[in-house]
């Protein structure tokens, strides 16, 4: 029977059962349909408004996989997606009716402890690459949750704790493997196809399918200073004021993420205080304990905290510590901007529209960037926005489809009148589906675009890696 897939140009492709057949026999991995087993788990993200069902999904063991199907997917003109760890807000890596590789099986990690370097598969998530990493007691700059994916968030530029120290994480990407548009596996670094090198560290998953990423390494823990403090609604004012001078002050070993949220029912939070609003200020300090111990008492003295469970634990705690806060399959919408600092009105505004949350799982967030990141030249790598000391991110996250347009409604709100404090850039990992051409701009500006268009025109003319923020131009 004649098999029905979507294509490039959103039209239908009929592929007769032998080619698929032929496809199936030389792949390594698993080939699923509708209706296989495994099918429908495999479609499934951590953003539970995606519901879309590719017409294969192509689950790889290895690179020969992963060129295969692209070369599958460019054989027959199919509409194609990548999946890495399936954490894109946008959905990134699903498409609808297409071909669907899926990366996730693909998850060593191989360390040089003397090098400083680590070599990771595209399929790993950031807890897959500190857990090895850390065995050495080493460690590259990522997120905060420890579920996603490195590749994601490695061609999207990449930030996280040791952001202050080391810039984005794809500022910190040594080399790569790389399947490009016309099926070929390369070696890409700055010595080795350096455009292309260049473009995926930043312009998203335009320029080919990376493989595997070389990342170098620091030395970190594997026991830092971390945990959180917490202090009630009526201070969250006081609590986001001290956020914005501690923050500013703090050396590039500290790293504080601030949040407004409803109390979860969490045990390390009093329990009267629960299902109501609270502020809380994350802490990452990577240098010596007893430096950042010092460093805490002026924060720790600030109005009356509720909790405090900053202690010496493990750096791979810290990295986990936000997870079950972002369970897969809820409902999730976002809205952020770059800010070049924290000022008065900002405060007001977090307050105010914390005050309105309508979910008790959102949260308005501001993590730290201040550091390394800002010291490297505008074009360094198209993640840019080297101007930016702050991410503000509204994060709307709720159970029921009917309650989709409050939440929505609250992150672009909010969004909207955030909008004077922002630097006016965008970070490309944070967009959501409907945000098109002009925050792909505000993403990396004219300039840059210009760049990775040039790129884009010579290693993907057709414009295979379509199922992405799109670069055009
Ligand atoms: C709970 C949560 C916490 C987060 N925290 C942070 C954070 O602290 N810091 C931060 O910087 N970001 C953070 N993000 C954003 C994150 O960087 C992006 O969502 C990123 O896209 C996730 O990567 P993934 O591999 O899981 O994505 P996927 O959804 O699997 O893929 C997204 C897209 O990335 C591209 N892509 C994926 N794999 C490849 C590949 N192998 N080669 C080429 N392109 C590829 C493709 O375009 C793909 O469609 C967070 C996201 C979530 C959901």
């Amino acid at each position: 029977m004649v098999i029905q897939l979507t294509g490039m140009d959103g039209g239908k492709v009929d592929l007769p059962p032998e080619a698929v057949q032929a496809f199936r026999g030389a792949f390594s991995g698993a080939v699923l349909a509708p209706g296989d087993e495994g099918y429908e788990e495999a479609r499934r993200i951590w953003n539970g408004m995606i519901d879309r069902r590719p017409g294969l999904i192509a689950r790889c063991t290895g690179t020969a996989d992963a060129a295969q199907a692209v070369r599958f997917a460019r054989r027959h003109g199919l509409l194609l997606s990548v999946r890495g760890g399936g954490h894109n807000i946008a959905g990134l890596a699903v498409c609808e009716g297409g071909l669907m590789i899926d990366l996730s099986a693909m998850r060593g990690v191989w360390v040089d402890p003397a090098a400083r370097l680590a070599r990771a598969q595209a399929g790993c998530t950031l807890g897959d690459l500190d857990r090895e990493t850390q065995a050495h007691g080493l460690a590259t700059v990522l997120g905060f949750v420890s579920a996603t994916g490195i590749a994601g968030l490695t061609v999207g530029g990449g930030f996280g704790y040791l952001t202050r120290r080391h810039g984005w994480t794809c500022d910190n990407v040594a080399s790569m493997e790389v399947v490009t548009a016309d099926g070929e596996i390369r070696q890409v670094s700055a010595g080795s196809h350096p455009d292309l090198f260049w473009a995926l560290r930043g312009g998203g998953g335009n320029f080919g399918l990376v493989t595997s990423f070389e990342y170098r390494l620091f030395p970190v823990g594997p026991e830092i200073l971390g945990g959180a403090l917490a202090w009630r609604g009526e201070d969250a004012r006081q609590a986001l004021e001290a956020y914005r001078t501690f923050s500013a002050a703090a050396p590039r070993e500290l790293t504080c993420v601030a949040a407004l949220r409803i109390a979860p029912p969490a045990p390390w939070l009093p329990k009267e205080q629960h299902g109501k609003l609270v502020a809380l200020i994350f802490i990452c300090h990577t240098g010596r304990i007893e430096e950042g111990e010092a460093l805490l008492t002026a924060l720790r003295r600030v109005g009356n905290p509720i909790a405090d469970t900053v202690t010496r634990r493990p750096y791979t705690q810290m990295q986990s510590l936000l997870d079950a806060t972002q369970p897969k399959g809820r409902r999730y919408y976002w809205k952020s901007h770059y800010l070049p600092g924290i000022g008065p009105e900002l405060i007001n505004l977090a307050v105010d529209h914390a005050g309105r949350l309508v979910s008790p799982h959102s949260a308005f967030f501001l993590f730290h960037l201040q550091g390394a990141l800002n010291e490297l030249p505008a074009g360094h790598s198209p993640a840019g926005n080297r101007d930016a000391a702050y991410v503000l991110n509204i994060a709307s996250a709720w159970e029921r489809p009917e309650d989709d347009a409050a939440n929505i409604q609250w992150a672009r709100d909010c969004f909207e009148a955030t909008r004077a404090s922002s630097t006016g850039g965008a970070y490309v990992n944070f967009l959501t589906e409907e945000e098109g051409a002009d925050r792909i701009e505000a993403a990396y500006g004219r300039s840059i675009l210009d760049r990775l268009a040039a790129i884009k025109r010579t290693h993907d003319p057709d414009d295979l890696f379509r199922h992405t923020k799109r670069i055009s131009g």
